[in-house]
């Protein structure tokens, strides 16, 4: 599903000449750091640009068409000329008097929208009114506030900017300040390939998912654990194995490991505004385990896990040793792994389970928070 940017004009894109009117080239103004910051936005990220303004009587003696078209031709050229193009340009041109459902706040005017191919709720409206955030919440989409001038577009709703708090999800008069936002709000996720003469590998993690899973190492115990970790840690995990099961189980379990903690340091970047410490004491019937994980970019495994069967399913127990080794080697984490208890398998899958829910913790995020979590200023 598509994700959209909608961007009011006048005091967001262009500084709002002071009658309000943008009738005269000589008028035209960028927002500062506008063409810097929404070009990254344009190239890093995938919404849709669509400018949605209130352009008030235009058309009438108020505001004649050739006093309007010349400064927003000039604008649509000039951010198209740093690669910002905008899919669709809403304009209505009915005074705020006429309570019209096409003038922002109204949504009359983006009707397509709401047909299901657009994902709303991870759509933002950029402007600097306060019935610019009214719009979002009528969208069911977020706002991102330029509140230059709270007072700007008060009197036209019958919210206080307190009752939509809920909706604004940022609010901001610096475009460079948005661009981080927008940045913390996108998904972290990770792709890893990882083709050898003994296994092909392919990875799919989405860190801020629902628990979904797709996991299919060729072995049935693995599976079941790799489902435990993303059910329980809240990640979506996509995990496709062909490896040299004829030979045995040691490559396909040690490169999936190798893989998957690839994908997790991957997936968590540059860490900022993260828990990176994730731990949990996990029952499970008889057996109790304990995971505790910190992101710290180094790898270590400390492990009191012992097993008196060499095999569950098809998985030689000692490879899950090896297993967690690799994460760590390759997630760069210190991982911390215990387990007590007498049936094998339950002992097995408290600790997937355990890690999971310690991962979960870990990767919580702030996504307003720029903080690295280490005093060292690196991680
Ligand atoms: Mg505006």
């Amino acid at each position: 599903m598509k994700k959209v940017l909608f961007l009011d004009r006048d005091g967001t894109l262009v500084l709002e000449p002071h009658d309000y009117q943008l009738d005269a080239l000589d008028k035209l103004e960028f927002y500062p750091l506008v063409f810097q910051y929404l070009s990254k936005i344009v190239q890093e990220f995938d919404y849709e640009l669509v400018m949605v303004t209130n352009q008030d009587g235009l058309g009438t003696d108020s505001f004649p068409e050739d006093t309007f078209w010349p400064s927003q031709n000039a604008v649509l050229k000039a951010f198209a000329n740093e690669g910002i193009v905008f899919q669709d340009i809403v304009i209505d041109r009915t005074f705020a008097h006429e309570n019209q459902p096409t003038r922002k706040p109204g949504t009359a005017l983006l009707g397509k929208y709401f047909g299901g191919e657009y994902h709303l709720s991870k759509s933002f409206v950029i402007g600097d009114r306060i019935t610019d955030i009214q719009l979002a919440k009528n969208l069911g989409a977020k706002g991102i506030w330029m509140a230059n001038d709270p007072s700007l577009g008060a009197t036209e709703i019958s919210n206080s900017a307190e009752a939509l708090d809920d909706t604004i999800a940022l609010r901001s008069t610096d475009w460079a300040e948005i661009y981080q936002f927008l940045k913390s709000a996108q998904g972290r996720s990770a792709t890893v390939k990882r083709t050898t003469k003994e296994t092909d590998i392919l990875i799919q993690l989405e860190l801020d998912g629902q628990g979904k899973y797709n996991n299919h190492t060729g072995l049935g115990f693995f599976d079941h654990m790799l489902d435990q970790l993303a059910k329980h840690s809240g990640c979506n995990l996509d995990i496709k194995v062909e490896g040299d099961l004829h030979i045995d189980e040691h490559h396909t379990i040690e490169d999936t490991a190798i893989a998957l903690g690839e994908a997790f340091r991957k997936a968590v970047g540059d860490k900022r505004g993260m828990e990176r410490y994730g731990h949990c004491l996990l029952p499970m019937d008889d057996c109790l385990a304990t995971a505790a994980i910190d992101f710290s970019g180094r790898p270590w495994l400390v492990w009191h896990c012992e097993y008196r069967r060499e095999k569950v399913g098809q998985m030689p127990t000692e490879m899950f040793h090896h297993f967690f080794k690799s994460f760590s080697d390759a997630a760069l984490c210190n991982l911390y792994l215990k387990v007590e208890g007498d049936n094998e398998h339950h002992k097995i899958e408290a600790s997937f389970k355990a890690l999971a829910k310690a991962i979960k913790m870990a990767v919580r995020r702030d996504v307003n928070s720029r903080e690295l979590p280490s005093t060292k200023g690196v991680l």
